[in-house]
């Protein structure tokens, strides 16, 4: 909220869109308190459409068909089965629909990363060209008011499974569902937290579909710090299945016992629904030449340590620590990267906690403050060493 408020103090009176297209300048109106914009006049330089139905108004943004939901006289915007809060609600008057400019000067950029990008400074929103252009790490003057962080960061949040392969089926998930709907539904609300916290996030996929295991880490390159594979465990048939329970967090690596292999072979299995030939050789010997260079190993170990406690606390099932595999997704992402089983689907405990509301977000804000804790490491060593950016 401070953060907001200094906003407020440095409000400007005006806003550049900056597109390929050219410049146009908005007035910003405050006349109800709330800087705000009036959508008619982004119509034009963000190819924004409105549609309105009664207080509801719907703000489609581009030909990227990204639309974000809106009450009038709500102070929350609504994007991709998420909502989130605003400063002042959106209003109108002389039968113009205002928006408020914290919308679009702080959930555009955010939500769209790889679209818009904002600078407060000259009270510039960018749309970027596609392919986008890796954007270095800006240092913001002050320490986020909710974080601490002073940089920016962008996390890749990649939801296990999806359209046809729809990951582990679960024993005791709710009726109907299974792991690729617990990792969306858990990788949407970690989301809407990191973004809540002032991180830019990046989902693999925000809806029911497939995106292949070797180009989910393609999605965390230059304009990327961090990715977080979300999954759900299961146990093979046996004596043992119904019992074993709890969260365990992986990292990249050859796998040490029994268990670990199990874990990556299922997840592997991902493969066998992809269309595309693996590469010649199998891709897990690739993985493993690779890993002895693989600067984000110990990274990588302390991002899992620092998630695995800050799940484990609020997990109903056991703590079953960071392990390591030979995870394809994780493999080539070159940046510290983490896979979490968010618990087991073959457990009744687990499996009620993972299908509930309650239990998802709980998962979502416990995983958003492993990755706070290791950011603000992170920030603080290269603060010691003299570095200058985020990776
Ligand atoms: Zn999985």
């Amino acid at each position: 909220m401070i953060l907001f408020l200094l906003l407020a103090a440095l409000l400007p009176q005006q806003v550049l869109i900056a597109t390929s297209r050219g410049q146009t300048s908005i007035p910003v109106a405050n006349e109800t308190g709330t800087a705000a914009v009036a959508a008619v006049l982004l119509a034009q330089p963000l190819g924004l459409t409105v549609s309105l139905d009664g207080t509801a108004a719907h703000v489609t943004l581009g030909n990227g068909g990204d639309t974000f939901d809106f009450d009038v006289g709500s102070p929350f915007v609504r994007y991709d089965g998420a909502a989130y809060p605003l400063v002042g609600a959106p209003y109108i008057a002389r039968d113009t629909l205002f928006l408020p400019l914290h919308w679009l000067a702080d959930y555009v950029p955010r939500l769209l990363p790889s679209r818009y990008r904002w600078d407060p400074w000259l009270a510039r929103l960018d749309e970027r060209p596609a392919p986008a252009p890796p954007v270095p790490a800006v240092a913001v003057a002050a320490p986020n008011p909710i974080t601490g962080l002073r940089l920016a960061h962008t996390i890749v949040v990649d939801p296990g499974h999806g359209g046809v392969d729809p990951g582990n089926p679960g024993l005791t998930l709710p009726r109907g569902i299974t792991e690729k709907d617990i990792t969306l539904g858990v990788g949407k609300l970690l989301r809407a937290e990191l973004v809540r916290r002032g991180l830019n996030v990046v989902l693999t996929r925000a809806t029911d579909t497939l995106i292949e295991l070797a180009s989910r880490p393609l999605f965390c390159r230059a304009d990327c710090d961090l990715f977080v594979s979300i999954h759900v465990n299961s146990m093979p048939a046996g004596r043992r299945q119904k019992q074993v329970n709890g969260v365990e967090t992986y990292f990249v690596s050859d796998a040490k016992t029994e268990d670990q292999k199990r874990v990556a072979q299922m997840e592997n299995d991902a493969l066998r629904f992809e269309t595309s030939p693996a590469g010649s050789g199998g891709p897990l010997g690739f993985i493993l030449n690779d890993l002895q260079l693989n600067e984000y190993l110990r990274e990588s170990a302390r991002l899992a340590e620092l998630v695995q406690g800050k799940v484990a606390a609020i997990h109903p099932g056991e703590d079953r620590g960071v392990q390591q595999g030979p995870f394809l997704v994780l493999a080539a992402a070159r940046r510290p990267s983490i896979l979490v089983e968010t618990g087991f689907a073959t457990n009744q405990q687990d499996g009620a906690f993972l299908g509930s509301a309650q239990g998802q977000r709980k998962i979502a804000l416990a995983i958003a403050d492993g990755v706070v804790a290791y950011l603000l490491e992170f920030e603080r060593k290269i603060a010691g060493t003299g570095g200058g950016q985020a990776r």
